[in-house]
């Protein structure tokens, strides 16, 4: 997969670190990109498919759901649930919810690994 910005997720190899392709649109938050943006970029999944550049926290709101999806509060564990991400907030906004739940999860996966080393 290739990527851009100063991250780098499990599934990014470092040979695939693109330079940061600034201007283009957002499928999911329908923003543009620019320089300071981390995120990934989409291609080949068919010929006539155009590359996708994807902000890396949209690109998790569209793999994990809602906040309210990973918190359970949704209508997936609660019947009749209309939680979803939250009606203030812009589709980046409520990203950027998940892409913190995402990055908070990995330090804590990261402790236990280490803890289990430990041990
Ligand atoms: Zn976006
Ligand atoms: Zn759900």
């Amino acid at each position: 997969m290739k990527w851009f910005g100063e991250w780098r997720g499990p599934n990014c190899e470092a040979e695939g670190k693109i330079a940061t392709p600034v201007g283009f649109v957002c499928p999911w938050c329908a923003e543009a990109t620019v320089m300071t943006d981390n995120g990934v970029m989409l291609s080949d999944w068919r010929d006539d498919e155009p590359v996708q550049v994807i902000h890396r926290e949209c690109f998790r709101r569209m793999l994990l759901g809602s906040i309210a999806h990973i918190e359970r509060r949704c209508s997936c564990s609660v019947p009749g649930s209309t939680e979803s991400d939250p009606p203030e907030m812009t589709k980046r906004e409520a990203a950027k919810l998940v892409d913190d739940w995402a990055e908070r999860n990995r330090h804590w996966r990261q402790k236990e690994v280490e803890r289990a080393r430990q041990n």
